[in-house]
């Protein structure tokens, strides 16, 4: 098969190692890619976006599949556009249609789908312009602290949670009266406050049956401890000690099963990823939001711990058989580090080179770049989140441990990673 992955960030990096391993790969492309991807297939330069460009390219290299890696080309129809086209509509699409990715795209539209389906979530509220001020009053009597959510895509900053009636207030007015992110805040979520253990699950599905691929948990903070400003990810384990089989089969029955069940019965096309956002609040697991896709840097440990060959489970997905697919997983711990530029989230300077990456050998670590670029022949820092490294282990202490080492060999100017990642399950 010929496959076209899109996207350029560690998660595709990571996508297009395990794809390349297919025995039923045979060219392999990533759009746009970076120096990470070149080395699985061929980077083409594309925007994710593009969809017409991308219909000239499938057509002028057979492309049998496509991988979307990010979240805007599902919201921007990039399912729907291969599926209506007469030329396109026989290549697999690894996503679900711009109607299915509102669980993602919309969160008064997930909360509105788990409640339908009785999926445990935050108790909540929607409010716009319209009813400002009956907002106001509901955020003023809520309990502490309150959690207040832009609807639309906020590039994952448009999640807020107050300790204060008064910040929460304001954080209100911003959203909806200052259209702080657009059209993206002009509904806005208020919901309770959960707390407990976050951990991701991920899952492929055909709208009808599912397989679980693997979970994760990450690191959000940017300091050490789980302190600081949120970033994208600065590192993620798997397995997860409390994930065992009765808290999976809690998650399947309450949690899974009813959202693929939901999909079926409403109608919502859906050919792709689900990453469940969960929360373990005493032993319940409680959906804290879904996305339509994999999550970055989660695939990067997801992938080397699946044994399952990743384009045979996609075609099962296509074709029907996705039930009877027998899923493996690697029987070790993996961990995967985050090097970030320094400032990141803040502001950063980029274009400084990155020393060490050929030195790197063995099989038990693997570097997965994300904000990286090629200039003159030299590998050069492109991003906040520059590059993770993913280490194997007997357990996950010895899974970190194995990727700080291969760390110490990398520098680039104001490289900054966690030690810590993982601390709680030593
Ligand atoms: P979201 O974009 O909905 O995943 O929210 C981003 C982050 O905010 C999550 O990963 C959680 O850490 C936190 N969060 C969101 N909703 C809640 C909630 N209801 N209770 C506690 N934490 C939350």
């Amino acid at each position: 098969m010929n496959i076209l992955i899109l996207g350029s960030g560690g998660r595709e990096h990571a996508l297009a190692w395990k794809v390349a391993q297919s025995y039923h790969c045979n060219q392999l492309f990533i759009a746009p890619g970076n120096p990470g991807t070149a080395t699985c297939g061929i980077n083409v330069s594309m925007d994710v976006n593009d969809f017409e460009a991308q219909k000239a390219f499938c057509i002028e290299q057979k492309i049998d599949m496509v991988v979307v890696g990010p979240e805007d080309p599902l919201v921007n129809g990039v399912y729907d556009f291969y599926k209506n086209d007469e030329a396109l509509k026989n290549i697999t699409v690894v996503a679900p249609s711009a109607k299915a990715a509102q669980l993602e795209g919309s969160k008064a539209f997930s909360k509105k789908f788990m409640q339908r389906h009785n999926i445990p979530t935050a108790a909540y509220a929607e409010f716009t312009q319209d009813n400002f001020e009956e907002g106001k009053k509901y955020i003023a009597q809520h309990t502490l602290p309150v959690v207040l959510k832009a609807d639309g895509l906020a590039a994952g900053k448009g999640v807020v949670i107050s300790n204060t009636h008064e910040e929460a207030l304001q954080v209100f007015e911003e959203m909806i009266i200052n259209k702080q992110f657009g059209k993206a805040s002009s509904k806005v979520v208020i919901e309770q406050f959960l707390a407990g253990i976050e951990v991701s699950v991920f899952v492929l599905t055909d709208g009808k049956d599912y397989q679980v691929i693997g979970h994760a948990k990450d690191y959000k903070r940017i300091g050490e401890g789980d302190t600081g400003l949120n970033t994208g990810g600065m590192g993620c384990v798997t397995p997860v000690p409390f994930m065992d089989e009765v808290f999976m089969q809690t998650v399947e029955e309450t949690i899974i099963k009813p959202t693929v069940n939901g999909l079926h019965r409403e109608g919502l096309v859906y050919n792709g990823f689900i990453f469940f956002g969960l929360i373990n609040v005493n032993n319940k697991p409680f959906v804290i939001e879904y996305n339509c896709r994999m999550g970055d840097p989660e695939t990067e440990v997801v992938m080397p711990r699946l044994e399952t060959d990743l384009v045979a489970l996609f075609a099962a997905m296509d074709n029907g058989t996705l039930a009877d697919a027998n899923i493996n997983f690697n029987e070790n711990s993996f961990a995967t580090v985050v090097a970030v530029s320094g400032g990141y989230p803040g502001n950063y300077t980029k274009g400084f080179a990155i020393n060490g990456l050929d030195t790197i050998t063995g099989d038990s670590s693997i570097v997965f770049h994300a904000g990286t670029k090629e200039e003159n022949g030299t590998i050069v820092t492109n991003g906040g989140r520059v590059l993770t490294v993913t280490s194997v282990g007997e357990n996950l202490t010895q899974a970190v441990n194995q990727s700080k080492k291969v760390l110490q060999q990398i520098s680039f100017e104001g490289m900054y990673y966690r030690r810590d990642i993982g601390y709680e399950f030593k």
